[in-house]
């Protein structure tokens, strides 16, 4: 019998780490903490970590079984990355092997070897150089390729027609066949020279840059508090610079939707190194491509989305977060993380700066600047000479709306376009209207699945729930009564453009949502579209307050603000704030002033007014106030405990004996609220409670979620249910 024993991380949703057996006669020195494995787990083999090798454990020699397999020769994760991992683990209250499903990418995961791919590279053979013009009539997109390989004297990789918004693949391979382009093949891309900068950054910028680049090295959080069009994407590239000319890599985290093919070829353009990137939209060989780049070196920079924070860095410089309060740093499902505080772990573990950007900051980052754990570097003007939007309430009471356009609203579109300049319409939600009813009866389309209306979506002649993806035709007479007097009510992004068709019909009008952009890089050439200038309109949803420059927007009108200023969730008024800045933000990034409208039936309110006259920092000032007097976060500590099930009553048996196991448990410092239904009782046909633990002391709510938990899967009737907690949630649904 072996005298140690493997503790092993194994994929489940369960509070702990297995234990193993070595393979027979293996000895000691085969295995180290980071090393994948196989294990028989239950009927299955699973892929597992090892977490330690110990010399003693509590599992009876009859239960012992030898793992099936050793996967790595050498740990594929350094002990940094098992810290982390086991600090998030830890904090989080979230089962480790959860946290490494994670953490690794999809093929590492399921214990393919870590190899890296060669990048096939291409450049025009002789014969392709002696081509012309005119040998390219028939085939546009071959010309294209052509122009690109002849303009660049090195090989290059896939990376330079990652900008074009066509498939070039079967082009560029017919240009093969006929030998016009050769390939070869290497383990790092050519690169082609850094394109200089068009112009130095301003004295503001620079004393960012200083003061950032004066720390690179030792931890310290760094707040880029920059307005709109302020040039924070210019300070990074100059930090990336200087820490990449040190020979450290550089960890880049952007929200989903802003990391586009253009984004990441504008950095590598500029910069002109190894750089990979890491989103959604890659499969899953190219995901651990990267991430086995930046783990060996191979790579200096990782563009990447929220999990991309897991990926070990090999030489560790930097790591910049920008739009830092965006909602999707936070994972929502399964290991709830917020990759921002990973993201400040991960630093602090490494020794290493982070700079976190935004125009318009989470109040958690701001309540960090007032504790001085994060230095506030501030960005106040403009670049380029553009100046700040002008921001004005279009008062709609009494007013008569046209489908609830504004005449004032219409009339500035009308000026706007006759300068030959562009609008933004802001509406909150895509579709055509969010209820259909019948005006005989009062009918109403709702989902039978959730509490929740059906949304009219025209265009698909469908009637769709945004909850739970339910979809039926739009009825031509009401359910109920039979007769044809349905009407649509309220409005989406649809019925906006509907509406504006009728009042500027020579008008190209874009509208951009989740339902015009589900196709691949529909986006892009929406985007193109507009950015060939001329006057047109853009109606869409938060996909437009994001990143995007368009330098000859001057308006942005925002429809639809009410309904958001009464939601019952305490962050409401924060993402509104920012979404009203960020959408802002578009109008008059260029010499061109721009001014921004929002219609509201609230024009005495006092969040719009005082974001209006006095902007985002002093909204953000009175919201942490207000938050401390009502003691919300982040000046207390919330987690979320949140059930669900088929039946109602299973929900409720599960809750009666948490309140039990809760009643048992010493509570120093905890309050407990609820249970209490979800503000969406029924979704998806689940019915859904939840229950809140909050404490002044993130260590108390520690304490209590550590004696919680483990008991929670022993209890019978959690079979019934599913339960999930959330620390530090940042929304209640
Ligand atoms: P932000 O991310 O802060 O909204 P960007 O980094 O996108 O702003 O910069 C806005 C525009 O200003 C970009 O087109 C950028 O190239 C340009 N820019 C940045 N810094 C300067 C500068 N110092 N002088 C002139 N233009 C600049
Ligand atoms: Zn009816
Ligand atoms: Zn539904």
């Amino acid at each position: 019998m072996s005298n140690f024993y493997l503790n092993i991380a194994v994929d489940t949703p369960l509070y702990r780490i297995f234990d193993y057996l070595p393979i027979n006669n293996s000895p000691r020195s085969d295995y180290q903490a980071g090393q994948r494995v196989s294990v028989s787990f239950g009927r299955r083999q699973k892929i597992g970590v090892i977490l330690n090798i110990s010399s003693s454990t509590d599992i009876s020699k009859a239960q012992l079984k030898p793992i099936s397999k050793l996967l790595d020769a050498e740990p594929l994760l350094s002990p940094e990355d098992l810290t982390l991992y086991k600090w998030a683990a830890n904090y989080y209250h979230s089962p480790i092997g959860e946290v490494f499903a994670q953490a690794l990418p999809k093929q590492l995961r399921m214990g393919k070897e870590p190899t890296i791919k060669l990048a096939t590279l291409y450049s025009l053979s002789q014969s392709g150089h002696a081509l012309d013009e005119t040998c390219f009539n028939r085939s546009p997109r071959q010309r294209a390729l052509w122009q690109q390989l002849k303009s660049t004297a090195n090989p290059v990789d896939r990376h330079v027609f990652a900008a074009l918004d066509w498939d070039w693949r079967a082009p560029i391979n017919s240009m093969i066949k006929k030998g016009w382009v050769d390939i070869q093949h290497e383990d790092a891309p050519a690169l082609s020279p850094p394109e200089a900068p068009l112009f130095s950054p301003n004295s503001e910028q620079q004393a960012a840059i200083k003061a950032i680049s004066k720390k690179q090295q030792a931890f310290q959080v760094f707040l880029l508090d920059g307005v709109t069009g302020s040039g924070k994407t210019e300070v990074y590239l100059q930090l990336i610079q200087q820490v990449i000319n040190n020979g450290k890599q550089v960890l880049i985290l952007l929200p989903e939707i802003t990391l586009t093919p253009q984004l990441a070829e504008r950095f590598r353009k500029r910069l002109a190194t190894q750089m990979v990137v890491s989103h959604s939209g890659l499969n899953d060989s190219q995901r651990s491509q990267a991430w086995l780049r930046i783990k060996k070196g191979l790579a200096n920079i990782l563009l990447g989305t929220r999990s991309a924070v897991f990926t070990p860095m090999n030489a560790p410089g930097m790591i910049i977060m920008d739009e830092e309060h965006d909602p999707s740093f936070k994972q929502q499902e399964g290991f709830r993380y917020s990759a921002r505080n990973v993201a400040i772990m991960r630093a602090r573990d490494y020794n290493i700066p982070i700079v976190l950007g935004s125009a318009t900051p989470s109040l958690e980052s701001l309540h960090s600047v007032q504790q001085n754990q994060f230095t506030h570097l501030v960005l106040t003007k403009r670049t380029a000479g553009a100046s700040q939007p002008v921001i004005r309430l279009l008062d709609c009471r009494h007013q008569t709306l046209d489908n609830h356009l504004s005449p004032s609203l219409l009339n500035a579109i009308k000026k706007t376009l006759e300068r030959n300049e562009q609008v933004i319409l802001f509406v909150n939600r895509r579709g055509f209207a969010p209820v259909l009813m019948c005006h005989r009866c009062g009918w109403v389309g709702e989902c039978r699945r959730c509490d929740s209306r059906l949304v009219i979506h025209k265009e698909a002649h469908l009637l769709k729930c945004h909850h739970c993806g339910t979809e039926h035709r739009i009825p031509s007479t009401c359910p109920s009564c039979q007769e044809a007097e349905l009407f649509p009510l309220g409005l989406g992004t649809e019925r906006v453009e509907e509406t504006l068709n009728s009042h500027f019909p020579n008008t190209p009008i874009t509208r951009i949502d989740r339902d015009s952009t589900r196709q691949k890089d529909a986006m892009q050439s929406l985007i193109n579209q507009v950015r060939q200038g001329g006057g047109q309109i853009l109606v869409g949803t938060q996909m437009l307050a994001k990143g995007h420059h368009f330098p000859n927007v001057t308006l942005v009108g925002i429809v639809d603000i009410d309904a958001g200023l009464f939601s019952c969730d305490f962050r409401a008024s924060e993402r509104m704030a920012q979404l009203i800045t960020q959408v802002a933000g578009r109008a008059g990034r260029e010499e061109k002033p721009g001014r921004v409208l929002i219609q509201t039936h609230q024009p005495e309110h006092p969040l719009l007014n005082t974001l209006i006259e006095h902007g985002y920092a002093r909204f953000a000032k009175e919201a942490l106030a207000e938050r401390q007097q009502a003691q919300l976060p982040p000046y207390h500590y919330h987690a979320l405990l949140r059930v669900n099930a088929v039946k109602e009553q299973a929900v409720l048996n599960f809750l009666t004996d948490v309140g039990h196991l809760i009643s048992n448990i010493q509570l120093t410092s905890i309050q407990i609220l609820g249970p209490v239904p979800a503000p969406m009782l029924k979704r998806a046909g689940r019915f859904r409670y939840q229950l809140l633990i909050e404490s002044p002391q993130r260590k108390a709510r520690h304490q209590f979620l550590k004696s919680l938990l483990p008991e929670l899967e022993k209890i019978k009737s959690s079979r019934q249910v599913r339960w999930s907690i959330d620390v530090d949630p940042i929304d209640i649904f």
